[in-house]
């Protein structure tokens, strides 16, 4: 049996969301057929309106609904340590072991060259510039310990050594291969405490 096109362009859309293959994409899809108009209209309504008033922070990248984040404006946050992440989400796991007060800069992405991704895609401008001009005195690298993050830290390492801040790679306990969002808050929590600093 084949299904309606118009049913089968929805499924084709769910299927690009990450971890979601053809059979999820399928079940969801039929899921939101069977909600009551409410629910897909509010569905709707939530993806829009994030898509309108969600937009990077001015300064770091992290998703914000104001010019400057939550945490970049918060006077409270030690404003020259920045630790550097691949997406938003990965501050909300760094932000649960309650031991880092500085700021962050999110890449939005990681170097991967089986993806297509190359140096110049990373947008290292905001933080550059912060670093040209003596606002940093500590960086600390906090990409996942997969291949891609491995291989962006490198990068970042070779690229901030220009510049006078010292530059920390978070420490042991977090096991290859694996994404900074997956790692109990206690691993990563010590893994702040033992960053080491990177020649
Ligand atoms: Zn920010």
């Amino acid at each position: 049996m084949s299904f309606p096109k118009v049913f089968n362009e929805l499924i084709k859309s769910l299927s690009c969301f990450p971890g979601v293959g053809r059979r999820s994409a399928e079940r969801i899809a039929f899921y939101i057929l069977k909600m009551k108009p409410e629910e897909s209209n509010k569905l709707i309504n939530n993806i829009e309106e994030s898509r309108k008033y969600i937009k990077p922070c001015r300064m770091c990248n992290n998703f914000s609904t104001h010019e400057l984040c939550s945490i970049c404006s918060n006077p409270k946050r030690e404003k020259d340590i920045v630790c550097i992440v691949e997406e938003p989400k990965d501050i909300v796991a760094v932000e649960k072991t309650s031991s880092y007060r500085g700021l962050y800069f999110v890449l939005l992405g990681s170097l991967s060259p089986l993806e297509g991704v190359n140096e110049e895609d990373l947008n290292l401008a905001k933080l550059i510039n912060r670093l040209e001009k003596g606002e940093v005195k500590e960086v600390i690298i906090a990409t996942d310990s997969d291949t891609d993050g491995e291989l962006t830290a490198q990068f970042l390492i070779q690229e901030l050594s220009k510049y006078k801040a010292k530059v920390y790679r978070i420490g042991m306990g977090v096991p290859l291969g694996t994404q900074i969002e997956y790692i109990d808050s206690a691993t990563l929590s010590k893994a702040f405490l033992e960053r080491r600093e990177v020649e």
